[in-house]
């Protein structure tokens, strides 16, 4: 079954907040290379491998259902923060806002009756659950 035009364009801007996510991770690691917080340094790094890991994935998705990819500008990371707790808020806050995207990609991959899409972002709504009690844990401890 062919992918639709409107769920197409959607993974589309999802490829790019995944790309952002990336983005926004990897100035979060230079904020704590700065301070010479490796071990944060390191876990932002690797976030940020992990986030663009999800774009990648999604593009190859709408490859694999015969739909172009249409790359967009990719969001400028949110300000420096001002501390450790303020990187990690940062990061939920984002995290916060991918999962929203990703639910509002079910509701219209199920209104659809695109099975297939469903399917893939049940993978990603999984692991948005992960990622945001990962970093709700750190905050915690912060
Ligand atoms: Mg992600």
């Amino acid at each position: 079954m062919a992918m639709s035009d409107t769920l197409t364009e959607a993974f589309n801007d999802q490829i790019g907040l995944e790309f952002a996510s990336s983005h926004a991770y990897l100035q979060l690691a230079a904020y704590f290379a700065d301070r010479s917080l490796t071990g944060f340094e390191s876990w932002m790094r690797a976030q940020a491998d992990e986030e663009r890991v999800h774009g990648m994935k999604f593009f190859d998705f709408v490859l694999d259902r015969g739909r172009q990819v249409e790359l967009g500008p990719i969001d400028a990371p949110s300000s420096v923060p001002a501390s450790a707790l303020e990187a990690f808020e940062i990061a939920l806050a984002h995290e916060e806002k991918v999962t929203a995207s990703i639910q509002r990609l079910m509701a219209l991959a199920e209104a659809e009756s695109d099975a297939a899409s469903y399917s893939i972002l049940q993978w990603f709504l999984t692991e948005q659950i992960e990622e945001e009690a990962t970093v709700g844990e750190i905050l915690g401890r912060l």
